[in-house]
């Protein structure tokens, strides 16, 4: 990585770098970045939010002929105007554990820096005008030596901007950060910033995946994904091995007057053994009951309207031989 020694400026010491004027060809292709970014922070600091914003509705997920990297890709967003030619692959990482601190969650926190010392750049979110403990402990689970770029989100809360000026002075101070921007990801602004920001730190390699590989999933699969995440982010290491996620029905109703469509979504959590089910469903339904309530709550930011999800667990055991199953599971 360079050492910006410049600060965030637009380096107009650099020749002619973003300037989007040269004649196409080998000096176009030169300027072409690519590479991985992870978003981390507390809970509720807005990273799905930003995440969907960034890459918008069109998340496109990598074919299986491609799916070769240790990431788990969350999405991509091709970038090929002029002066901005950039791939960003934008990956999930475990979550951070910051409530308490015993070996079991210092050994998960390990994983996610390691997981961080993977990627090209690694975006931290806080919320402003909140900068608390929870915080301070993502920033102390920071690899060193990486570019972190700090996003700022939610200032569309804060009505006087000037309120604004000692916060991003005292968080300027938690880490080297390679750049500070406050951003609003529910109100979209300043993402554009935040994207030039991070693909100064990208690697000039050219796309990372060629068009052909990409694929556009489609809501159905989505959804599957979602619940996927929560079932992993919520178990983790307890996580049942075989167990997937099938989407049984997904009906759309159409919207009235000013409603938008309800999106009907059955979903079916299937492990290997009786003995599992009760891993997932938890202590009163708790678990499972999360495990819905986040995934609407994440599929209805991403469909951006009303869902309804009904989420139980079912044992199929020997699914793995069973073709049709395969095939419903997108494991063709
Ligand atoms: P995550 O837990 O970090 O993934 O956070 P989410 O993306 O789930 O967002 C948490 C909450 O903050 C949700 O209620 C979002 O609607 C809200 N939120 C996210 N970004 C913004 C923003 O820019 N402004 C405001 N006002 N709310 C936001
Ligand atoms: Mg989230």
């Amino acid at each position: 990585m360079t050492n910006d020694t410049t600060g965030h400026d637009d380096g107009h010491d650099l020749p002619d770098f973003d300037a989007g004027t040269e004649a196409a060809g080998p000096a176009n292709a030169a300027d072409y970045r690519s590479g991985y970014v992870a978003i981390v922070g507390r809970p509720n600091v807005g990273k799905s939010t930003l995440l969907n914003r960034l890459v918008g509705e069109k998340i496109s997920i990598v074919s299986r002929k491609a799916q070769t990297t240790r990431h788990r890709i969350t999405g991509i967003l091709t970038d090929e105007n002029a002066g901005h030619e950039a791939q960003f692959v934008f990956v999930d990482t475990p979550g951070f554990q910051t409530k308490y601190s015993n070996a079991l969650n210092r050994a998960m926190n390990r994983g996610v820096t390691q997981a961080l010392n993977d990627v090209d750049v690694v975006v931290m979110v806080v919320e402003a005008g909140r900068y608390g403990g929870a915080d301070q402990q993502v920033v102390r689970l920071l690899p060193e030596g990486k570019p972190v770029v700090l996003a700022v989100n939610k200032i569309d809360r804060i009505a006087d901007k000037g309120a604004l000026l000692p916060f991003l002075a005292e968080v300027g101070q938690a880490h080297p950060w390679a750049a500070v921007v406050p951003v609003s990801a529910a109100r979209g602004k300043q993402t554009a910033e935040l994207l030039g920001e991070i693909r100064k730190h990208l690697p000039n390699e050219g796309l990372l995946f060629p068009e052909d590989e990409l694929t556009d999933k489609s809501e159905r699969f989505l959804a599957a994904e979602y619940i996927r995440e929560k079932l992993f982010r919520l178990l983790g290491d307890e996580l049942p091995y075989g167990a997937t996620v099938e989407i049984e029905k997904f009906e759309v109703e159409p919207g009235q007057g000013t409603k938008g469509p309800l999106r009907r979504i059955f979903a079916a959590i299937v492990v290997d053994r009786d003995s599992h089910k009760p891993i997932v469903i938890g202590k009163g339904g708790e678990t499972l009951k999360r495990i819905a309530t986040e995934a609407r709550q994440d599929m209805e930011r991403l469909f951006d309207g009303k869902v309804y999800l009904e989420v139980w667990v079912k044992v199929k055991s020997g699914w793995t031989d069973d073709d049709r199953l395969l095939r419903s599971l997108g494991y063709e």
